[in-house]
């Protein structure tokens, strides 16, 4: 798997799972464009940092304005920016649904309008958008993650057929991580997190560059015959 001479664009890309993708991805030949709303927590020499709000429309498409004047095509695009603000249904509050559904799901669509057209035009490119294990079967307390996670993997089945619909190779695949050991986890109790690694097959949670491998398959062209599809990457979750 290599992504040499490829331009990718990560979201979220500053720490947890965008980070150790945006390194995986530059160390095997590509130029990454890392955005986040803030400064990335590691250095890079291939990853460059754009400050970015995903949830701005107009903001994104100057990004992609920048990326593609710059390195002239963008070959990957993974939708990884994401949040929690968790809640039962009765309790949550609409600024807590609000704010999840703008970062979570139109975010996805503000990036993928621009980019998705882009690659179109450019002969083909892959995308990728973070889901969550909650997106395919729900959890208590997250209706509206679980409601953001499931909508990306039908955003990505959706951008299949209709980037691919002239028959030009851009695939579109949704990888849906389980319990992955990053700074989102923080609010989350430990003995919860234990319940979490005792219900996989493997007996233990994701490690993040456990994510970035299955993401950099998917980006390279080694997953030619690729798309539409939900990898799940969850140690053998029993839910
Ligand atoms: P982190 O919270 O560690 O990182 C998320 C990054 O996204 C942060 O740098 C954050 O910036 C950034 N971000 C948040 N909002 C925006 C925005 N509006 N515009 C641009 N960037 C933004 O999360 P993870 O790395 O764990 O998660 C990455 C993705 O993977 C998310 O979509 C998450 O839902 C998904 N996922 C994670 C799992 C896990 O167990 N870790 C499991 C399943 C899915 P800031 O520093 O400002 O918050």
């Amino acid at each position: 798997m290599n992504l040499n001479g490829k331009t990718a664009v990560i979201t979220g890309g500053a720490r947890g799972l965008g980070a150790e993708m945006a390194k995986l991805f530059a160390e095997n030949g590509a130029r990454v464009i890392a955005c986040d709303m803030n400064e990335l927590q590691y250095t890079c020499a291939d990853v460059e940092f754009y400050k970015l709000d995903v949830t701005n429309t107009e903001a994104c498409k100057k990004m992609s304005e920048y990326a593609v004047e710059k390195y002239k095509k963008i070959d990957i695009l993974v939708n990884n920016a994401g949040i929690t603000k968790d809640a039962m249904t009765k309790k949550m509050t609409d600024e807590m649904w609000d704010m999840v559904i703008a970062v979570n799901l139109k975010g996805v669509f503000n990036m993928t309008k621009f980019i998705g057209p882009h690659m179109e035009e450019t002969g083909g490119g892959s995308i990728i958008n973070i889901s969550s294990v909650v997106g395919e079967y729900g959890n208590i307390g997250q209706v509206n993650y679980a409601a953001s996670k499931g909508g990306v993997i039908s955003m990505a089945k959706t951008w299949a057929k209709e980037f691919a619909r002239k028959g030009v190779p851009v695939r579109c695949n949704a990888i849906a991580p389980g319990y992955i050991l990053t700074d989102i986890l923080k609010t989350v109790p430990q003995e919860l997190l234990d319940k979490f690694a005792a219900s996989t097959m493997l007996g233990r949670l994701g490690r993040p560059d456990e994510i970035a491998k299955a993401a950099l398959f998917l980006a390279s062209d080694d997953a030619s015959y690729i798309t539409g599809t939900v990898l799940s990457v969850n140690g053998g979750m029993r839910l």
